[in-house]
């Protein structure tokens, strides 16, 4: 049979592709901020419904607004250790301090109340993230940044085409970062933007992910090299056509999920006011020792599940010194979650193979 695992990356057909990559090779121009990348820009803008800067990855997205920010050197971050260690890796190559804060168990995004009582005279910023595409407390987290004068960056990596309350979900705080990776709902190859709400920050992001130069006889700032390239901008062109469809689809899986898994798990969804994009499917165990259980199970019948988030990224050695122990509900979600398979391509057979699976080894 053949392998399942948690993400199938969705491609355009083959020859739509090929007829958007076509006037490449006329041109000859592939980088730079050609004519798909500022293609891909202006639909992303209007999709997303406010200003964005493309970027070569979500990684690279999220050091490049943490530096426009101009956030002081050795200034505190608060951040969530249920997520993925880029989250956390970007802080520190930027000279920030992570501060490790508590999810609510509810659906593992950031607990606001928790985040409040960690901030200090050096806390600079907040970076909660819209973990599996789930909104976080916007509004209490958009009310406690103003409050102390910190600013409010959401890593929504996971969240693109998420619309909360009917805006789209990148459009709260002073910036969210978005990732095209290949195992992300929309995919550029590898891909990123940052969607910021303040015009003047685009010329620096800009600046950041092509060496600060503006033209060929003026550098005006110090940058790197972060920028997305054609091929990748093309793909984007194309997935964007198909997205609407393709969450169709994992919308789909993830209903019949809902109806067919067993009771002793509970899936962990996102809250009232929320459209979803399907990205994951996350589920929660009654215990250690179930959730291993059956992912064991599972990987036998050559399914492949993943411990999203599983350890803490507090645990990894980098971090261990600066973790405490004051994320209770992390630890405890993070030693229960599994994330089923879910794409687009992922048939009922399937999803009703899994499901019997879970069933038999509770
Ligand atoms: C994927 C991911 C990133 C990094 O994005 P890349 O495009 O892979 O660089 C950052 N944060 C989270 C939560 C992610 O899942």
């Amino acid at each position: 049979m053949e392998k399942l695992y948690v993400t199938r990356t969705s491609l355009p057909p083959f020859e739509e592709y090929c007829a958007e990559i076509r006037d490449l090779w006329d041109s000859a121009l592939i980088t730079n901020m050609g004519v798909k990348h500022q293609r891909l820009q202006q639909e992303l803008e209007t999709f997303l419904e406010g200003p964005l800067t493309l970027f070569t990855n979500g990684h690279l997205a999220l050091e490049s607004v943490l530096e426009a920010l101009e956030l002081p050197k050795g200034s505190e971050v608060i951040t969530t250790p249920f997520t993925f260690v880029s989250t956390v890796h970007a802080i520190v190559r930027k000279g920030l301090v992570p501060v490790f804060c508590d999810v609510l168990e509810a659906d593992g995004t950031l607990d606001p109340e928790k985040a409040e009582a960690l901030v200090t005279e050096s806390t600079a910023a907040i970076l909660p993230v819209h973990v599996y595409g789930h909104p976080c407390r916007v509004e209490q987290l958009e009310a406690l940044s103003r409050k102390h004068g910190i600013k409010l960056i959401y890593d929504a990596a996971h969240a693109f085409g998420v619309r909360y309350k009917g805006t789209p979900l990148v459009r709260y705080g002073d910036a969210s970062i978005l990732s095209f990776h290949a195992t992300k709902v929309f995919s550029t190859i590898e891909g990123g933007a940052v969607c910021f709400a303040d015009e003047r920050l685009r010329q620096h992001l800009e600046d950041l992910a092509n060496f600060g130069i503006r033209d060929t006889e003026h550098c005006e700032r110090v940058g790197g090299n972060a920028k997305m390239n054609e091929f990748q901008a093309a793909m984007g062109l194309c997935n964007l056509r198909h997205f609407q469809e393709e969450i169709g689809r994992r919308k789909a899986a993830y209903t019949l999920y809902r109806e067919l898994l067993p009771p002793e798990v509970r899936l962990l969804e996102p809250r009232e006011g929320t459209e979803p994009n399907y990205a994951y499917c996350p589920v929660v165990f009654g215990s250690r020792e179930q959730r291993d259980k059956a992912c064991e199970a599972l990987l036998r019948q050559g399914i492949h599940p993943r411990k999203y988030f599983y350890p803490l990224v507090s645990d990894f050695p980098p971090y261990r010194s600066c973790a405490g122990d004051g994320t209770p509900a992390a630890r405890s979600l993070s030693a229960r979650i599994l994330c089923l398979p879910l794409s687009a391509s992922l048939s009922p057979a399937e999803v009703e193979r899994i499901c019997l699976s879970l069933r038999e080894n509770l």
